[in-house]
């Protein structure tokens, strides 16, 4: 039993207030479906004051349509009143479904008018997304879940990819030397401080393969860090900076696993 179905079976219930049992125990642990629950049930009592069009327009007009309706030509096509007035009276499943779906439109239709109207207003006092700082949260995450792994071979292991992940990105952002240079900063510290740190805690048998295959990837990243920093020297000698750091950083982390593996 998944949120959909409890919530599609509550929409199609005649008594959304009184579920059946299996529903009340998906409720019982699920706030989003009680909430959802409530909404229903409030949009339930407004349901009997709204307009439908009369469910026998269409068949009429059908009929109309096919010339098989006798004697009619020139009425209108609007159902009786007296068969309006019924099923507003006494709505059956059909209206009642009509009628929730109806009131569905007419609330989304008026969140859309409202979401116009707060995009079209000037609201410039509103800061922007600040893009800089998302990107270093997201970071600063990835680098506390590799610290978090079991073993330091792991940690190693997931420091290294992030590593190459923040290495990765980084050529994408060389016409944006401030966020570059956050990432450098950030790559200098995950290859300088920590990947360091735990690789001194891998156990000398795994050293010799697990510090290899990290020792290769921090050559990989100076050369190719060393080969941006010259192509944008000219064009844009501060990213450029922020390459030649991604680069030094690696060299050194690269000759301290080095030493560390020579014991
Ligand atoms: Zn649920």
């Amino acid at each position: 039993m998944n949120c959909t179905i409890v919530q599609r079976r509550l929409l199609s219930a005649e008594q959304p207030d009184q579920p059946a049992a299996d529903i009340k125990s998906h409720m019982g642990q699920c706030p989003s479906c009680r909430a959802w629950q409530r909404r229903l049930v409030q949009m339930e009592r407004q349901v009997p004051l709204l307009p439908i069009p009369p469910s026998t327009t269409k068949d009429l007009f059908l009929q109309r349509l096919t010339g098989t309706c006798q004697g009619d030509t020139g009425r209108p096509a609007i159902a009786d009143p007296a068969t309006l007035w019924r099923s507003q009276l006494m709505p059956g499943p059909k209206e009642r479904a009509l009628r929730k779906v109806s009131l569905a439109f007419a609330l989304a239709a008026s969140l859309l008018v409202f979401a116009l109207a707060w995009w079209s207003w000037p609201h410039d006092h509103i800061p922007a997304p600040d893009f800089a700082q998302q990107d270093q949260a997201r970071l600063e995450e990835s680098l506390h879940t590799s610290l978090y792994a079991n073993t330091p071979k792991e940690r190693v292991l997931l420091l290294v990819q992030l590593a190459e992940e923040v290495h990765g990105e980084a050529r994408k952002l060389a016409d944006n030397s401030d966020r570059l240079e956050q990432r450098a900063l950030f790559y200098s510290r995950v290859v300088g401080e920590h990947l360091i740190e735990q690789a001194r805690q891998v156990p000398a048998k795994d050293r010799a393969v697990v510090l290899q295959r990290v020792a290769d990837s921090l050559r990989e990243a100076e050369s190719t860090a060393s080969r941006w920093e010259a192509q944008l020297q000219k064009s844009a000698p501060r990213s450029a900076a922020s390459f030649r750091r991604i680069a030094l950083a690696s060299r050194k982390s690269e000759r301290d696993l080095r030493a560390l593996m020579n014991g």
